[in-house]
């Protein structure tokens, strides 16, 4: 037994001296990125073909980390992102690679008016004429403006209480105003309460000259596929600890460690806050306030595959509930996988807490909903998918979320920083206008890829 042991330690410290020698008989730079995201896999991929050598760790037994396209059911469903937001090709790097690729796609038009339902608590359809809609959104709109000036921490609850008040909007039935308020919190995985009116304008000014959404045929997980062809990626490997007191860097995973010039920490904002990888030395101060004052959000989706459709041609239906989050926002996916598949959003403390439910009370509580819209006749699921992002080990969440913090700019600008240029970070949170979003999280990789081209610059042959 004993000799046993002796010869595993012998066989692991063969291993690690190995893994020690990873990049040690080249004169190149060599580069670390940990997490296979799409961040992380967008930086590696432009390292590599400028020529560096690159090394992808990741914990995890896949790659795409918050994209995540599952085909268990039998046809691709997105568990993790959905839409390319906004369709500009001048201002989205996915949608040059979905040229790029020749992959086919749908446009979700941005209109409320485009085949989507509303049903009061009673199942009642609510129909709202597009004027209406707009009085709604205009009103709404120019006061959330002025109120982002005048009261920054105000929340689009207070305003539209404000509004119903002095009866400007009174002429709308609660499930419209419901409506809005779900739609916004799930784009910002976080509860409208806690999301200040001044960064809800800045983004919906933002969001106006975006363009539309696109859903990709054949999944999301095509973009994250294509990064990854060619590069050296280690799954199963998570990273504990990353030791940059010397000239190199050290990076110790479970059962090895790597030496390189420099690392791209790409892990999501929930690990670093669970401080789940240790840096030697400690990060700064000012690197470790913004890591902790980020908001971290939650969103969770359940997947219903049905026998038949009894929901007709909406694309989006939303129904009343007492707890606005409890299974209101439903979307049709019979468009992308031809099946009679729909599925509905929940964010914030409501996904937090759904999270640890069990599948048949999640299941039990979204059919309520269901029956309340469509009666009580309507088939049971043949098979369904239910994500619990927040419980993903190496994720613990969904994406990063607008937060109180009215410097929230400068602390995604810190969080970006790099150290003694020698740790790098992307990832969404990281993204100091469109956090969030993949396009963004890819934007930050090449980001932190072209600082490395300039303070490394590759050396000629
Ligand atoms: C439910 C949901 C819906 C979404 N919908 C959309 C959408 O419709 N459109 C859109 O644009 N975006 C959407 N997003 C957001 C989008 O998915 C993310 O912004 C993007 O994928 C983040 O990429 P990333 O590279 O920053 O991080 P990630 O994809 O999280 O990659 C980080 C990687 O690091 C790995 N890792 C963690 N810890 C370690 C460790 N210690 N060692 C090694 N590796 C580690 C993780 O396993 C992971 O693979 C959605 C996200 C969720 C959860």
């Amino acid at each position: 037994m004993g000799c046993m042991k002796i010869f595993i330690k012998l066989l692991l410290l063969i291993v690690s001296l190995q893994s020690f020698s990873v990049f040690a008989d080249s004169e190149q730079t060599k580069i670390l990125v940990v997490g296979a995201g799409i961040s992380g896999l967008g930086a590696a991929k432009e390292l590599h073909d400028s020529g560096y050598e690159v090394t992808v760790l990741e914990a995890r037994n896949i790659i795409g980390g918050r994209i995540y396209t599952d085909r268990s059911l039998g046809f691709p469903l997105e568990r993790g992102a959905n839409w390319i937001h906004g369709n500009k090709l001048e201002s989205n790097r996915l949608m040059l690679m979905k040229e790029e690729l020749g992959l086919k796609t749908n446009i979700t038009s941005l209109s409320v008016a485009d085949n989507f339902k509303l049903f009061d608590k009673n199942g009642k359809i609510i129909n709202l004429s597009e004027d209406d809609l707009e009085k709604i959104e205009f009103r709404i709109g120019l006061t959330a403006y002025i109120a982002s000036y005048i009261y920054p921490t105000a929340t689009l609850e207070d305003v539209i209480g404000f509004l119903k008040k002095i009866r400007l909007i009174s002429f709308a039935p609660n499930v419209v105003f419901q409506a809005i308020l779900q739609n916004l919190e799930l784009s910002a995985a976080e509860d409208s309460k806690n999301i200040p009116i001044g960064t809800l304008v800045a983004e919906a000014e933002y969001m106006e000259n975006a363009g539309n959404d696109e859903e990709v045929f054949g999944g999301f997980d095509q973009f994250t596929n294509h990064l990854s062809k060619n590069l050296d990626i280690k799954l199963n490997t998570p990273v504990t600890k990353i030791d940059y007191s010397s000239k190199n860097v050290k990076v110790f995973s479970s059962d090895n460690i790597y030496i390189a010039d420099a690392v791209v920490v790409t892990v999501p904002l929930g690990v670093l806050q669970k401080n789940l990888i240790e840096f030697v030395p400690d990060l700064p101060e000012k690197k470790k306030e913004a890591i902790k004052n980020i908001n971290w959000g939650n969103v969770n989706k359940v997947i219903f595959k049905f026998p038949y459709n009894f929901w007709g041609d909406a694309k989006t239906f939303f129904i009343e509930r007492d707890d606005r989050h409890a299974f209101s926002t439903w979307l049709s996916n019979e468009v992308m996988v031809n099946e009679p598949v729909i599925y509905s959003f929940f964010s914030g403390d409501f996904s937090r807490n759904m999270e640890k439910k069990s599948d048949d009370y999640i299941i039990e509580e979204a059919m309520k909903s269901l029956k309340i819209a469509y009666g009580n006749d309507i088939p049971e699921p043949e098979s369904y998918l239910i994500t619990r992002w927040g419980l993903e080990p190496y994720i613990l969440g969904s994406y990063s979320a607008p937060g109180h913090n009215q410097d929230d700019l400068k602390l995604r600008t810190e969080l970006a920083n790099q150290i003694e240029n020698k740790i790098f970070f992307a990832g969404e949170a990281t993204s100091v206008n469109e956090y969030g979003f993949s396009h963004a999280a890819l934007y930050t990789g090449l980001r932190e890829a072209k600082k490395i081209k300039e303070i490394y610059p590759i050396k000629p042959q």
